[in-house]
């Protein structure tokens, strides 16, 4: 097992730590590590994609997952999948596409391990229609602050902690997936237009349930009339019957194509108001007024930002700070307000999307709640950023939603229980199964998790 000593930051390479980081191998030589943890304790990690503090741990103990990456068995028929938790999105779809299976959940990078993606408990474009990540997950083992190892299925309160509980009741090391029959890993794909947040949220309402994936940009520089002018793009899983000739030769091919890495040292202002403006105008004008049935691979659909590498470097040393909340249904006028409150600020986000939630899934710190998600990336150097931040935290809040803490790096605690009714349920399971703090983070410090 290789061991070293290293600074870490989330994505949004703001706050680095540094940390004794260990790569095991093995179960017996991650039992080892998390047994001989010291005082700070010890955090699982895949492959960092997480935004802020979840998977640091100033001081103590790191586990990176990703030497752990066996696929164990595939059943080809049922497409079930048993995998190590370092195993990512990206290799599952390499191995299961051809198949003819896809994983049931996938976040907007197919970088990401199996344990991130259940300790995150990720939402994909197809939450109305899917739930989150873990509610395919069958069965987990998971390694507990003593060192053993547990089988863990759904329904059972230790579960319900683990989805989405941010590595914080063990260390995931293995489960088994349920996936999704595909028969091409082609989309097709309708886009449309939106003039304003209120005809988004009137097509999100009408047509959501006419498709599996669902998701729309906003440009959230546009003001007056335009505010929450959005490209709404919905698809579905295109069946090989339905491919042109050319494409049905290789129906289930999965080669994701990948643009030159970003450079290290972007330009600070590259990120400010009047390229981001720029960059928006022209998003939304070159995207059709309405289109239907384009097909699309499937790595652009999903996944269009993984094609250009390490593409956090572009806000710059700085870094940048990712903001999602979700307000149920009825607190339309919260989204909007926020909404109007972005654009009036002139805060420079090229990339935020609003998605319209289903049913919440059974995590106690699960963030999908059933109504309207946006999340949206700004430049960390902002003037006035963190006080911003606090007052939509309020308005969130007092609207019974909540913000995403896979994504956070700057909530406030006292704002938590508001935001997580089962937080309290989830702190006494936490100090029951590991009351000398085995495994702790960042996050976890700054939140009293
Ligand atoms: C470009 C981009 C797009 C994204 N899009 C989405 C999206 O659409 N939907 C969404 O929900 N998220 C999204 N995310 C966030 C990302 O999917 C999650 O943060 C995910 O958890 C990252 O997985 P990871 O393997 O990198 O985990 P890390 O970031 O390394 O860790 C995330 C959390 O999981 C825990 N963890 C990791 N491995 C294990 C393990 N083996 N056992 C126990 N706990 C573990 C860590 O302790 C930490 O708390 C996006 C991130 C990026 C960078």
């Amino acid at each position: 097992m290789s061991v070293d000593t290293v600074s870490l930051t989330g994505w949004g390479r703001t706050a680095p730590t540094t940390a004794l980081r260990f790569r095991p191998r093995t179960y017996e030589e991650a039992a080892a590590t998390v047994r001989g943890c010291g005082p700070r304790g010890s955090i699982a990690r895949g492959l960092g994609r997480s935004h802020g503090d979840a998977a640091q741990n100033a001081g103590g103990s790191v586990l990176d997952m990703t030497a752990l990456n066996r696929i164990r068995t595939i059943d080809a028929g049922t497409g079930l999948v048993v995998c190590d938790a370092g195993v990512s999105l990206h290799r599952l779809m390499e191995v299961l596409l051809p198949l003819g299976w896809f994983v049931a959940v996938t976040p907007a990078t197919r970088h990401v391990t199996v344990g991130g993606a259940i300790g995150a408990d990720v939402h994909g474009r197809n939450h109305h229609f899917s739930g989150s990540f873990s509610r395919h997950v069958q069965e987990l083992k998971l390694l507990t602050a003593e060192g053993e190892i547990r089988t863990v299925r759904p329904g059972t309160d230790l579960f319900d902690a683990t989805a989405g509980g941010l590595g914080l009741t063990g260390v995931i090391l293995s489960a088994t997936l349920r996936c999704h029959r595909v028969t091409s890993s082609w989309m097709s794909v309708d886009t449309e237009r939106t003039v304003d947040l209120d005809d988004l949220l009137a097509r999100l309402s009408a047509g959501d349930h006419r498709y599996r994936y669902s998701a729309a940009w906003i440009d959230l520089l546009a003001r007056g009339r335009a505010t929450g002018r959005s490209v709404l793009t919905r698809g579905e899983h295109v069946p090989r019957y339905a491919l042109p000739a050319r494409a049905r030769r290789t129906p289930l091919a999965f080669r994701p194509g990948q643009l030159p890495v970003a450079p290290a040292l972007v330009p600070e202002g590259l990120l400010g108001r009047t390229s981001v403006a720029l960059f928006n105008e022209l998003h939304y004008r070159s995207a059709p007024r309405y289109r239907i049935g384009e097909l699309q691979k499937l790595s652009a659909f999903f996944h269009p930002l993984d094609c250009l590498p390490h593409w956090n470097r572009i806000p710059g040393r700085g870094g940048s700070v990712r903001y999602q909340f979700v307000v149920g249904h009825g607190q339309e006028e919260t989204l909007r307000r926020i909404v109007r409150r972005i654009s009036r600020r002139r805060c420079p986000s090229f990339l935020a999307v609003l998605k319209r939630f289903g049913e919440g899934d059974p995590g106690w710190l699960s963030f999908p709640m059933p109504g309207w998600a946006l999340a949206l990336d700004l430049p960390a150097a902002l003037p006035g950023l963190a006080g911003f931040l606090d007052s939509l935290d309020e308005e969130v809040a007092e609207a019974g939603g909540r913000v995403c803490l896979a994504k956070d790096s700057r909530l406030r605690p006292q704002m938590l229980a508001a935001m997580y009714p089962r937080l309290a349920e989830f702190r006494s399971l936490r100090a029951e199964l590991d009351p000398n703090g085995a495994f702790r983070s960042d996050l976890s410090r700054r939140l009293s998790l």
